[in-house]
Parts: C-alpha cells; structure tokens; sequence
C-alpha cells in the first residue's frame, strides 16, 4: 500500500492518474496528475478531440481535503492547436473552465452553504469567503438550471424592499410548493410581463388558475394581458388597509359635519371606539355614554364599531 498506484484509486478521477505527492509545511497535500489513455486533447471552445499541443502550462485546484489535509492538484494544462477555435486551452474532465476549484469541491461547498452561512463554510473548507459565495451561487445556478419544471396552479406576486431607499424587487412565487420562482429588480410592469415571460414557459402560465397580490395597478395590468385566464386575488391586508382608510374618512366628515359642541364628545376617541368591546371601568362607561348621546355621534360610533368588525 501507499504507492502511487493507490492514490491514483483514492483521487477517483477515471481519466487521470497520480504522478507524484507532495506534503507542504502547512499540512496541504499537493497532487501531480498526469492524463493516461490515448494522447488527444479535448478542445475547451468546441468540445473536439485535437492532438495539436501548442504548450503546456502548469494550472493548480483546490480538491476535497484527504482527511485534515487540504489538498490542491496539480497538472499541466496543455494549450491545443484546433483547427475551429484557434489557440484554446483543453477542456480537464474534473473542473470547469477558468475555475480554481474541482467540480466535486465546488459542490461541497456549495452544499454547505445551504445548511450553515457562508462565512462558516468558508472557514470549514479552508477558502476565501468570496470563493465560498462563488462556489454556493454556481451550486444554485446548477439546480435552477436541473430542477424540474411545475406547472403551478396558484402563483403569488409582491415586492421586496432592497436596501435603503425606495428600492423594490418584484418576486414571483408558486403559493403551494413554497417557492421562488424569479426575482426582478423594479415593481413596474415591464420587471412583472419579464418574470412570467421569461421564467414560465408557455404550458406553465396556461395552467395558473389565480394569482394572488397587492391592490398594485401595474401588476393588475399585465397579470390581466398575460395570464388573462387566471383570477386576480388581492390579499385580504391590503383590502382591509383601504377598506379601513375609507371608514376613517367616513368618521372624519362625520365629525366635522357634528359641529362645534358635538365634536368635544367625538374627539379622541377612535381607538375608544375601536375597543369599545374589551375596554373596561369608566373608560367603557364613557363608551357607553357617548353611545347614548345622539344620531351624529352614533353614525360616528357606528364607523367605528364597523373598523372593530374589520379588523377581526
Ligand atoms: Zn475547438
């Protein structure tokens, strides 16, 4: 045991073998591969095989760690002659183009991420923090890319605040898996007809029964030209909010039209009125006196018992 025979087996990359091994003063493991098989090289622009090597440059990724021991690989990267792309690089079957991380590296931390912050799983893998946020945006870029594609009955629209200031993000969601569809920036028509344009194929958006948002003009609007099959659900928070705007204006006139010796009684108490149930002691006597005292005080009662009824 221990040859290099062994750690080609325990590195795993079928077409690549190990060459040499290096231990460096920090614990790091450095790797020397080499390509075993035929020699052709697979083109990075066009993906075909071309045995033209121009050069070679020696190109280092970081690998997953071989117990405590961070390990990095080494190999030449040959420069290729193809006779469709030109001078390019070759493509190496364990990482992407231009990344210094393997694939398989990227995927674990990119996995981390989702499970602990990106700070963290930067300190467990031994990497920058902007590495570790490259690495979990690839990740989720990847299963964006593969996950599979629903056909959602009841999608919900709103926007979210970013940052400071008056800046908005629309964000469309399938209400019954919980989950984001797309995000785009701005709460205008053209950010919404994108999202449901873009991120929904044609069967998708024939398949939404309802949508659920805001009382936002422009949402109303292009939900009614794109999905003009779908119902326009408003959330019962933002009916409330003007259906109780519209009371407190109905209170208001009222109580402007009460006079002068009428409004004393009025005065201050709407949130009496509001609670008028649940208040107790003098303060429900009051209540219950201002009541009594006449019709233009009672319509004004009335606006606010209904408030109370609305406010469930
Ligand atoms: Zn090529």
């Amino acid at each position: 045991m221990g040859s290099l025979r062994d750690c080609t087996w325990i590195l795993g990359l079928a077409a690549y073998r190990v060459t040499g091994l290096e231990r460096q003063l920090d614990g790091r493991l450095v790797v020397t591969l080499e390509r075993r098989g035929l020699r052709q090289y697979v083109c990075s622009g066009c993906g075909r095989r071309t045995g033209h090597v121009r050069d070679a440059k020696v190109r280092l990724w970081d690998d997953l760690p071989w117990a405590e021991h961070p390990v990095t690989l080494r190999y030449s990267l040959r420069r290729l002659w193809c006779r469709h792309c030109g001078i390019r690089t070759e493509r190496v079957g364990f990482a992407d183009p231009h990344a210094r991380l393997t694939r398989r590296f990227r995927q674990r931390i990119g996995l981390d991420c989702q499970s602990m912050p990106t700070s963290h799983a930067a300190v467990r893998h031994a990497v920058s923090w902007g590495t570790a946020r490259r690495a979990e945006r690839t990740f989720l870029q990847a299963w964006d890319r593969t996950r599979p594609k629903h056909r959602p009955r009841h999608l919900g629209v709103d926007e979210i605040q970013r940052g400071k200031g008056q800046h908005f993000w629309t964000v469309l969601s399938d209400l019954v898996r919980g989950e984001v569809i797309g995000l785009q920036q701005d709460r205008s028509e053209d950010s919404l007809r994108t999202l449901l344009k873009d991120r929904l194929e044609a069967r998708q958006r024939a398949a939404v029964e309802a949508v659920c948002m805001d009382m936002h003009r422009p949402y109303l609007n292009v939900v009614t030209e794109v999905l003009s099959r779908a119902e326009a659900v408003f959330d019962k928070f933002h009916v409330l909010q003007h259906a109780s705007a519209a009371l407190d204006e109905v209170r208001r006139q009222e109580f402007f039209r009460a006079g002068p010796v009428m409004r004393t009684h009025g005065r201050g108490t709407r949130w009496l009125l509001r609670r008028w149930k649940i208040v107790r002691g003098s303060t429900r006597r009051a209540a219950g006196a201002l009541r009594g005292q006449s019709p233009t005080v009672q319509s004004v009662c009335l606006a606010g018992a209904a408030r109370s009824a609305l406010d469930i």
